[in-house]
């Protein structure tokens, strides 16, 4: 390929709107084009490179078993509506109508269309098992999309599920897809560490993320270099010890604090009690239904492991006029000792100014506690009266806990839970992803098969996610230096870029380029040749910048000499004879 043939726009400078490294480096190497807010078009180069990233991906699910197909983008929504998505998925659906005015969504993922399928087709556990993926583009309604490929509208993900006759050879897919991917992202030439993670809105049993060490990854990762432990922060617990026990006190008591509306305002004179004495109280409304959570008022609230606990779909914090709907008093005096409603009656502040809704009479909310207050004694909380709270609070004396769970975030230096070695807290990107997810899919949409017993049963699923497009530009936020792009060889656009400084046609260093290049492309090398009439600076610059493996310089000095020059992108630069050079390119690139 010569350089004036393809499209390869260069730029000195970063655009604007690219925010992280990587994002600048494929709009200035020319790999990438924006067309909207997440949304872009790849250039010759970016999508060589993202199609060998589709072909080690492809070879891998391949060899692990997997089975190719292509499934629709545009999708009815009536089978989201079967498997319950429509709803909870709603935030990132993309919704289109026709010219009938009939809705269509465009696909963020395809459990619901491949679930489908396998019902209509497969119908016995001798057709089991099977493991369908495909490499295909998706769509999801981003608020905020971001950082160029890392968060896009409209992006390629290849996407497999698999289908077993029970748990025990569910397994054995999730571990066959665990393993491929740890291969896909070393072919890379990516660093990647697989984590523990968080199930989420899609449901399932088991899950672990591949992550990309980074600091611009918008994931936050626990990990402990003693055990080797991981797990995403909405994930991750620790060792750290309950709340130091204390005898049970004296009864509640009240006091006023006016004006004290923070647990650090608590926390100073006069009244001087440490966080790690205090109780927060915090109101949810989770699907629709006011709750109560309790932390110790040092710890933060984990948004996620909250919704996993409770089933929820969504949750969010309430505002201060549902706060004194449900408890009487605003943010900053609420508590739940003898809580909400059986306590408020007309006479009380707030109890009577503000019409209950219909649902809250039935009973006080669901009290939702942090493990870490199990057993807490002389703690002090919110009275649900501005102004006031309550000193001697012993949890399980005085406030109806409806269930405990594990509801903090971590923080970096608590010990691990295994090895009890201080846990440290990095950033990464999250370019894998593989779920166990039983049989919630195939029960919705009825993904049975006869079993050897000739009971009919739901296949257990698995799902296994690679964001390609993402994993694309994870390399290239792991693999660069000052001067541009380091391509690892597997992904690299082209291997070698061929650089005559002298191009006019019947120059020699130009004919021997031409020569270069047709005996590479001939041993199956992808080769550049920078026929550009250029400043020699301008073409290494560009070269460097795109970052091709290996470069070939061409000049009338080193001809001179029956030489040219070989540059590795990341290593020293070489002079050999110019007969020799196709050789010492082979040995390079390890042929
Ligand atoms: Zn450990």
């Amino acid at each position: 390929m010569r350089w004036t043939q393809t499209l390869i726009p260069t730029l000195k400078e970063s655009p604007v709107e690219a925010e992280i490294l990587s994002h600048k480096l494929l709009l200035r190497a020319g790999l990438l084009r924006k067309l909207a807010g997440g949304i872009y078009t790849f250039l010759p180069l970016g999508l060589r490179a993202l199609r060998k990233v589709e072909q080690i991906v492809r070879e891998e699910m391949d060899r692990a078993g997997a089975i190719e197909v292509l499934m629709p983008a545009l999708q009815p929504p009536e089978i989201w509506q079967q498997s319950g998505r429509y709803e909870t998925a709603a935030e990132v659906l993309y919704k289109v109508r026709d010219r009938s005015k009939k809705e269509w969504v465009l696909g963020p993922t395809h459990e619901e269309v491949i679930t489908l399928l396998v019902a209509a087709e497969i119908n016995s556990y001798r057709q089991l098992p099977k493991n369908f993926y495909q490499i295909q583009v998706k769509f999801r309604d981003e608020i905020r999309p971001r950082f160029g490929l890392m968060r896009a509208r409209e992006f390629i993900m290849k996407d497999a599920y698999s289908f077993d006759v029970n748990d025990e050879a569910s397994q054995v897919n999730y571990q066959k897809m665990y393993d491929a991917y740890t291969r896909i992202f070393a072919r890379c030439g990516l660093k990647t560490f697989p984590v523990e993670a968080d199930t989420g809105v899609i449901g399932g049993k088991l899950s672990h993320e591949f992550m990309v060490p980074a600091e611009t990854g918008e994931n936050e990762v626990v990990y402990c270099e003693g055990c080797g432990y991981a797990a995403n922060i909405e994930k991750a617990t620790s060792g750290i010890p309950n709340t130091a026990a204390r005898e049970i006190g004296a009864a509640v008591e009240k006091f006023a604090t006016p004006g004290v509306v923070t647990i650090e305002a608590l926390s100073k004179a006069p009244y001087s009690v440490p966080a790690n004495r205090q109780i927060k109280t915090l109101v949810y409304i989770a699907d629709s239904k006011p709750i109560l959570i309790l932390m110790r008022g040092d710890d933060q609230l984990n948004e996620t492991k909250l919704m996993a606990r409770i089933g929820a779909v969504a949750a969010r914090p309430a505002t201060p006029e549902e706060c004194v709907a449900t408890l009487g008093a605003k943010p900053g005096s609420l508590g739940a000792v003898a809580t909400a409603l059986e306590r408020r009656s007309p006479d009380r502040p707030g109890g009577g100014s503000h019409p209950q809704r219909a649902g809250q009479e039935t009973g006080a909310p669901q009290i939702y506690a942090d493990e870490r207050l199990r057993g807490a004694n002389e703690m002090t909380t919110g009275a649900n009266e501005d102004g006031f709270h309550l000193r001697n609070v012993s949890i399980e004396r005085d406030i109806q806990v409806t269930q405990w769970f594990d509801l903090r975030t971590v923080t970096a230096g608590e010990p691990c839970a295994k090895c009890a070695k201080p846990l440290k807290i990095r950033r990464a990107i999250e370019v894998g992803h593989v779920f166990k997810l039983g049989t919630k899919y195939s029960e919705k949409l009825n993904a049975t098969f006869l079993d050897a017993d000739g009971a009919r049963k739901p296949s257990v699923m698995g799902c296994y996610g690679i964001g390609i497009t993402r994993t694309l530009q994870a390399i290239v936020e792991q693999s660069n230096d000052k001067d541009g792009i380091i391509w690892p060889l597997s992904v690299a656009p082209y291997q070698v870029c061929i650089t005559p400084l002298n191009v006019a046609p019947d120059n020699v260093g130009m004919k021997l380029a031409e020569r270069y290049h047709d005996e590479l492309t001939a041993q199956g090398v992808e080769v550049i040749l920078d026929d550009r009439d250029d400043r020699p600076g301008v073409k290494f610059k560009d070269a460097d910048l795109v970052g091709f493996p290996i470069r070939i310089s061409i000049g009338e000095k080193s001809l001179a000499k029956g030489e040219v020059e070989l540059k590795p992108r990341n290593g020293a630069l070489q002079a050999v004879k110019a007969e020799n050079a196709v050789e010492a390119v082979m040995k390079l690139l390890g042929a």
